[in-house]
């Protein structure tokens, strides 16, 4: 006699799945144990805003295809990743992103003022 029905947790996995629901794919809780999650701890999905994960029931036998389709996700993100700016880098990122901010602000604002003329004259 198989036990209690149990429930998985299957995300959908492509490159848009987050690394909440990729690490926590194919976990496998009795009905009213949380999964673990690096957001938490939840009884169901949703994880996260737009989560597309579910919660199916499982019992001894299923396949745990999403535990792996998970992982194999991850050694491919791992694989094309970019590696992150050096701090120099990341600072020169910061100080454009600063300068293109300041340069918007003063184009509104000419753009203001000129209105402004046109109205009063
Ligand atoms: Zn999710």
């Amino acid at each position: 006699m198989a036990g209690p029905i149990r429930k998985q947790l299957i995300p959908v996995i492509g490159t848009a799945t987050t690394g909440v629901c990729l690490d926590a794919a194919g976990q496998v809780r009795d009905v009213g144990e949380p999964y673990d999650t690096a957001a938490g701890q939840f009884d169901f999905p949703p994880f996260h805003v737009g989560c597309r994960s579910l919660s199916a029931p499982w019992l001894p036998g299923f396949p745990g295809h999403a535990a792996a389709e998970a992982r194999a996700e991850l050694a491919d993100r791992a694989a094309t990743e970019t590696p992150p700016p050096t701090p120099a880098g990341a600072a020169v990122l910061a100080a454009a992103g600063v300068a293109a901010v300041r340069s918007a602000a003063r184009a509104a604002s000419n753009r203001r003022q000129r209105a402004t003329r046109r109205r009063v004259s």
